[in-house]
């Protein structure tokens, strides 16, 4: 039985997600920007949390986890590269390591660069991936840490995916990430439909934030650095695609 998944609105654009695994009833969430929504989101569920997982060290992503360690005795998982600047862990982890969460296995991904230390988790069973504030609905985020080189590494891994994963964000930023997707992709006749399709999502409550990385991968001007129509749109033919990817990063920091 695939995992439940339900996100939950934090702050002013940000989420955090419940896992609810119904077979055992474990339930873990994914970044606290706030402990209230998320104990709200549980009490309204009747779930019970047992687990907390760490993106990275903002504390728009953290600061509510401390209360909500404190009001359910839930165990902290984080990155042992981000010990030192984290709320205390229980579980320290590294790529490659795995979180078990009933009965189903989320494995850790490095998706270093918005910070280094950053990582994702992905739960193939169920088709999700959490990425917070590395790959997002329609942008990536801003590298404040990392290199363009390490989120196009980071990119690159989770582009490997299979295309129907789920991938679940940190942020709602999909208008301003679909004004600068048509400004350097114009000719995209997916991006254009997607794109003509948000209001309604919007109206319609859908999380803007969750988004089958097929689709991404067919809209997402970051995920399309290697495509031949953009590289020469923007006079960089023949270019490899890391440099395209810092090229377009660029552009995104003073749009
Ligand atoms: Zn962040
Ligand atoms: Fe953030």
């Amino acid at each position: 039985m695939p995992l439940v998944m339900q996100p939950v609105p934090c702050l002013s654009d940000n989420y955090a997600y419940l896992i609810h695994d119904p077979a055992t009833g474990r339930t873990a969430v994914i970044d606290v920007p706030d402990a209230v929504p998320v104990q709200a989101a549980l009490a309204e569920r009747g779930w019970s949390l047992s687990d907390i997982l760490i993106t990275h060290h903002h504390d728009d992503h953290i600061q509510g986890v401390d209360t909500l360690r404190a009001a359910t005795g839930a165990k902290v998982w984080g990155a042992a590269a981000d010990a030192h600047r984290l709320p205390a862990l229980d579980h320290a982890l590294h790529e490659g390591d795995t979180v078990t969460l009933g009965s189903e296995t989320g494995h850790v991904i490095d998706v270093s660069g918005h910070t280094v230390g950053h990582i994702a988790f992905h739960f193939p069973d169920s088709a999700l991936v959490f990425t917070a504030d590395s790959l997002m609905a329609l942008g990536c985020g801003r590298l404040f840490e990392g290199s363009a080189d390490q989120m196009w590494d980071s990119l690159t891994k989770l582009m490997a995916l299979p295309d129907d994963t789920k991938v679940c964000s940190g942020h709602d930023y999909s208008k301003g990430n679909a004004a600068f997707a048509l400004h350097v992709d114009p000719d995209n006749s997916d991006l254009q439909a997607r794109i003509a399709q948000m209001d309604d999502d919007r109206a319609a409550g859908r999380p803007m934030a969750v988004v089958p990385l097929g689709v991404e991968k067919a809209t997402n001007p970051f995920l399309r650095a290697g495509e031949g129509y953009l590289k020469a749109r923007h006079g960089m033919s023949g270019e490899e695609d890391r440099l395209v990817f810092a090229h377009l990063r660029g552009l995104k920091d003073t749009f």
